[in-house]
């Protein structure tokens, strides 16, 4: 189920309770089990569902407790129920620790990984363009040499973005293009240094070696994994394995646009406990979504 989707069968389900002119287990139950059948056929883990689906009932419980010890004042049940659901939706995709803000004055080194055909070189220059417009002067670096045609691609879309950046068609080792574009840009007090790294076809020890001497390289205050959300549930066991390998400390969940079901990517922010920080909803450099966790609850329930 695409997300759109889900927002609408969640928002439906909700919208049943609203409609329940008594709310009673049937209710409660009847609701859950809807939401967690809408999680489930967009590819949130199982076990996440059933651990929401137990915590919305703790919390229903416990509120309506308080209410009755508190004097047994009338409480809106329905109120308790929609806010225990809310907010348990929004720890589903908030591990509860603060991505890095870039700061002005400083220069500030982003490194993106993750598998090829990820979205790691259109999120790299979408990224540039965002921080660009909000007053930091960025640049990219391309340290892709495993896939032919990378740097073009790179250069492309920093020209048409007006973004410097830095690469070779002859050195074939990234980490001395990553440190090397990583030096150069930090002498010319650049606030931002992206730098883009290869991928494979999947996870493998060479990649993470890769990225884990690059990493030693520019020291990134920053890495980013990038997910492509249309792979469903084998986000999670990927974004599990670079976490190990080459740990990141933000997600950006890319081609949500498309027909992507985007639990798998809700699923890796728990198993990985790092934030999502943007979502890419298309291939154009401006369709990147700056992520947070409550706006983003709220919208998709409509
Ligand atoms: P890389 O191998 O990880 O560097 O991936 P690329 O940046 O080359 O992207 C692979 C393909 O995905 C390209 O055709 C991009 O235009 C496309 N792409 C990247 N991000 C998005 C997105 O958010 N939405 C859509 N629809 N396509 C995207």
């Amino acid at each position: 189920m695409v997300l759109a989707d889900l927002g609408a069968r969640l928002h439906g389900a909700l919208n049943q309770l609203s409609r329940a002119s008594v709310i009673d287990d049937t209710v409660i139950h009847a609701l859950l089990k809807e939401l967690c059948a809408a999680l489930l056929e967009s590819d949130v883990n199982v076990k996440l569902v059933s651990q929401l689906r137990t915590k919305v009932k703790t919390k229903v419980r416990k509120s309506l407790e308080e209410a009755e010890k508190a004097g047994g004042k009338e409480v809106n049940k329905k109120n308790v129920v929609q806010k225990a659901v809310f907010d348990e939706l929004v720890a589903l995709v908030d591990p509860g620790t603060e991505p890095y803000k870039p700061v002005k004055g400083k220069t500030n080194v982003l490194m993106a990984v993750g598998i090829q055909g990820a979205g790691k070189t259109t999120t790299c220059t979408k990224l540039a363009v965002h921080y660009q417009r909000r007053g930091f002067r960025s640049c990219l670096v391309c340290a892709d040499t495993f896939r032919a045609g990378a740097f073009d691609q790179l250069k492309q879309n920093a020209t048409k973005a007006k973004i410097p950046f830095y690469g070779s068609y002859t050195e074939t080792d990234p980490v001395a293009i990553a440190s090397l574009g990583v030096e150069k840009f930090r002498k010319e007090r650049f606030d931002v240094i992206i730098v883009d790294t290869s991928g494979r076809h999947k996870q493998e020890s060479e990649l993470f070696e890769e990225m884990v001497a690059i990493g030693s390289a520019v020291k990134p205050d920053m890495t980013i994994m990038v997910l492509d959300a249309s792979i469903g549930q084998a986000a999670e066991g990927q974004s599990r394995a670079f976490k190990d390998s080459a740990d990141f400390g933000a997600i950006i969940v890319t081609k949500l646009d498309g027909h992507a079901k985007g639990g798998g990517a809700i699923s890796a922010v728990a198993a990985t406990k790092t934030p999502i920080i943007f979502l890419g909803t298309g291939e154009h450099l401006n369709d990147l979504e700056r992520f947070t966790p409550q706006p983003f609850i709220s919208k998709l329930l409509g």
